[in-house]
């Protein structure tokens, strides 16, 4: 560990009630195309807090600015004084680009530890729900739980609904449209068009169903995987 945080580190860290650190960069390794492990050592156990908890890091935000991205705790080795990032490469954002570029025995300011989302140690099962850069918290409260406690993962699934969902409205808009601009004779009735209702109640319920099935095709495979190798599941999902 080298030098002190910046002023601005320190002043934000005190506002939080958390610590600011200088860490060094150990290593950095690609895990799968969209995601990046960062290891980071020093005052490892303080920053790091408990499973669930997440860290600030002070990272270049372009034109000689800084801003600063949270990324949540992978995991502690309290013994080398090392703590673990995984941190999504799928955007073009400052902290995308440092988790690309960062080398090892570069230093950043870390703000930790931060978060108030932790496991109930009285729940019999947690369920995990989000997109990969949420794999790595996961996967640090999931190893914390204790036997017979439960964990299931549904990583991406909610995201499939949502984009299927838009696009269902958007297809069935301009299929109503189509329908509607149809011009037909019929010796039964004084309608010459098919009467087409827009209604955003039924938009709002078909978003409902998108999702709900999205969420019950996740959760089987989510079962399924929660009982392999984190690392395996990974290489297989991206
Ligand atoms: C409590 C907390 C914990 C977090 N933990 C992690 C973590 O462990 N690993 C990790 O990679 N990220 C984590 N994030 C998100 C992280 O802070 C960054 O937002 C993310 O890494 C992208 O940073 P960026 O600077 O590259 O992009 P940004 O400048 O933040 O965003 C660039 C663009 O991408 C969009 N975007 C950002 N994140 C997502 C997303 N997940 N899904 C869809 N669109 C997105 C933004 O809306 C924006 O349009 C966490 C965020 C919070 C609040």
């Amino acid at each position: 560990m080298t030098s002190a945080p910046h002023l601005s580190t320190n002043e934000l860290a005190e506002r939080l009630g958390a610590f600011a650190r200088v860490c060094d960069v150990v290593s950095t390794k690609t895990i799968s195309p969209s995601l990046r492990e960062v290891v980071l050592g020093g005052a490892a156990q303080l920053l790091a807090g408990q499973p669930g908890n997440d860290v600030m890091v002070r990272v270049a935000g372009g034109s000689q600015k800084f801003v600063r991205r949270r990324f949540s705790v992978r995991s502690l080795d309290a013994e080398q004084d090392q703590f673990t990032l995984w941190i999504t490469t799928e955007h073009d954002g400052p902290g995308s680009d440092w988790a690309r570029r960062a080398v090892p025995g570069e230093t950043v300011d870390v703000i930790g530890p931060r978060g108030k989302v932790l496991i109930d140690p009285t729940a019999h099962w947690h369920l995990f729900l989000g997109d990969v850069s949420g794999l790595g918290t996961f996967y640090r409260m999931a190893q914390s739980l204790e036997a017979p406690r439960r964990a299931i993962f549904i990583v991406e699934a909610l995201l499939v609904g949502f984009v299927g969902a838009a696009l269902g409205w958007v297809l069935g808009y301009l299929l109503s449209r189509g329908l509607a601009s149809l011009e037909f004779k019929t010796p039964f009735s004084d309608y010459n068009h098919l009467p087409v209702l827009y209604s955003a109640k039924h938009y709002l319920l078909a978003t409902g169903v998108a999702l709900f099935s999205s969420l019950v095709a996740g959760y089987f495979p989510a079962r399924a995987a929660a009982r392999l190798h984190p690392v395996d599941i990974i290489r297989g999902a991206t």
